[in-house]
């Protein structure tokens, strides 16, 4: 039976670093390390987000400042916001939550953002860095997070097979791109299936490390796992509940009950990989104060 890793258990332990960092920072150089937070419009799902990284920011000391635009905000007006944020020294990082209406383009948000205080690592920048390997760079928060699970779960990285499922800017595509790296948190031989892979069983088959995130229940069965892989779940799918059909049931992509049979290490839905993506974010805002305080 697989060992459940738990993401709540590890993310609590990482932000016990960051607060004590934190408190480092402003005792011994008077540094407070801050993250700006901007909203565009009212989807209930990002103002949860929003509440949750403004929250662990009130925990670890980190100072968030807000700001919540209405729906109808021009992209102009939302890229000189950006300007002022890239020019606020009280502002570490900053954050532009995700998806904008559709009236705004997101990539020229994105591309405006400082790369020295883009904490959420989606700046071409900070692609371009990942993929040379230069770690002076922010990685996105959820494939750092990832990455943390497979580094404290795994051995000996060098030369694993890790295979990845799902090929997304956001998840697939930067998990691939750090993993591939040659330093010790990486040196894996990597291989990325998507939806014109024919046979996803034969590859996922081969895995040592297998990191799901299709965004669809079920991808991967017991059948198309290795006996003893390490297993990372990044789907989260809501799905009428068994139940109770009136309720909805969070669930990752890997068929969990039947794969943990097989996998000596699995991440749980909920509770694996969501917890961590916030806990890196906060650490990334940490880690732009120390850059741009010459503190790295
Ligand atoms: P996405 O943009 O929809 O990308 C999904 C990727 O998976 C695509 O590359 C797609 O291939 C591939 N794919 C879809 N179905 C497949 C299948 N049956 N077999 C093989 N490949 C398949 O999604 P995403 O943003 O990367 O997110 C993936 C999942 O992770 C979602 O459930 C999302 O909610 C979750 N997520 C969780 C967190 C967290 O904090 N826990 C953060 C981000 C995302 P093509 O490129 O060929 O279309």
């Amino acid at each position: 039976m697989a060992r459940i890793i738990d993401g709540k258990a590890l993310a609590a332990e990482i932000r016990t670093d960051i607060k004590d960092e934190v408190d480092m920072l402003k005792e011994d150089k008077g540094l407070a390390p801050g993250l700006a937070v901007v909203l565009v419009g009212n989807d209930p799902a990002s103002e949860v987000y929003v509440r949750m990284k403004k929250k662990g920011c009130d925990e670890m000391g980190i100072v968030s400042f807000e700001h919540k635009l209405s729906e109808d905000t021009t992209e102009e007006d939302l890229l000189k916001l950006v300007d002022s944020l890239n020019k606020d020294k009280k502002v570490n990082g900053i954050l532009v939550q995700l998806p904008l209406p559709l009236h705004i383009d997101e990539e020229k948000v994105i591309n405006r953002i400082d790369p020295i205080k883009d904490v959420d690592g989606f700046h071409p920048t900070n692609v371009g860095k990942i993929v040379i390997g230069d770690e002076n760079c922010f990685y996105p928060c959820t494939p750092y997070g990832v990455q943390e699970m497979i580094v404290r779960n795994v051995e000996d990285l060098k030369g694993k097979h890790l295979v990845v499922v799902g090929r997304s800017n956001i998840v697939g595509k930067p998990v691939a791109n750090m993993m591939i790296q040659k330093s010790e948190r990486a040196n894996c031989i990597v291989t990325v299936c998507h939806t014109a892979t024919k046979d996803i069983g034969y590859y996922t088959s081969q895995a040592d490390i297998l990191v799901v995130a299709a965004g669809r229940p079920g991808t991967i069965t017991a059948d198309m796992v290795k006996e003893g892989a390490v297993v990372i779940d990044v789907g989260t799918n809501r799905i009428p509940h068994p139940d109770d059909p009136e309720k909805m049931k969070l669930v990752g992509d890997v068929d969990f009950e039947a794969v943990s049979k097989k996998a000596s290490a699995i991440t749980p839905v909920p509770g694996g990989v969501g917890p961590m993506t916030i806990t890196m974010l906060l650490a990334n805002t940490v880690k732009a104060c120390r850059i741009q305080n010459d503190e790295e």
